[in-house]
């Protein structure tokens, strides 16, 4: 089954996210990597794609011993699963530049040779004469090129769902 994983930073709106994309009724719960607070989380969606929600990062008031164990569940999760991630999802705040904790995370999708769908969320927080500049920024912080794909997105209001919807069904080939 395809298989789809999403991260982003601590309260960049991830769930909220998925949420809006599929309803967290609509997932059914497959299993979870060990940890406790840092765990890889495994649902299938409908039966017909699992959906792996990575454990958010770069919270300020987590341990270093925390941050070690949520690099490690990472480097794991990505040695074991490249092969089958048909496509990665990385959810950043419209209104920010992306962090160093992005930017790894982007590191790890692109060297999966995964298509990398990322998401720029809470839209909604921004007036029209901002969208264009801070999309600028994200691109321009995450290196991306003209054919890679950045949606602007509120999963308060739900712009970008359809769009991302198209993406990740592209992405399993058509
Ligand atoms: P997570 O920690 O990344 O899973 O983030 P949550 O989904 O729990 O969201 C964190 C906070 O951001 C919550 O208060 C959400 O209501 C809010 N939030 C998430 N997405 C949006 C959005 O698109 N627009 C606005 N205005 N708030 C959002």
């Amino acid at each position: 089954l395809p298989q789809f994983a999403f991260a982003g930073r601590s309260n960049v709106g991830k769930s909220s996210v998925i949420n809006r994309l599929v309803g967290r009724k609509n997932l059914a719960y497959v299993g979870a990597s060990p940890g406790k607070t840092t765990q890889v989380n495994y649902f299938l969606i409908d039966r017909r794609a699992y959906l792996v929600d990575l454990p958010g990062y770069g919270y300020a008031k987590v341990s270093q011993a925390e941050k070690e164990r949520w690099a490690k569940l990472m480097e794991t999760y990505f040695q074991q699963e490249a092969d089958r991630i048909t496509a990665g999802v990385l959810i950043v705040d419209i209104r920010h530049k992306p962090t160093a904790n992005d930017l790894t995370m982007h590191d790890w999708f692109r060297q999966t040779g995964c298509p990398e769908i990322v998401v720029a969320n809470k839209l909604d927080k921004l007036k029209k004469s901002q969208v264009e500049p801070a999309m600028t920024l994200i691109r321009e912080t995450l290196e991306l090129t003209e054919r890679d794909l950045l949606i602007p997105f509120s999963a308060e209001k739900g712009d970008g769902r359809d769009e991302l919807i198209r993406h990740l069904t592209a992405a399993c080939g058509g």
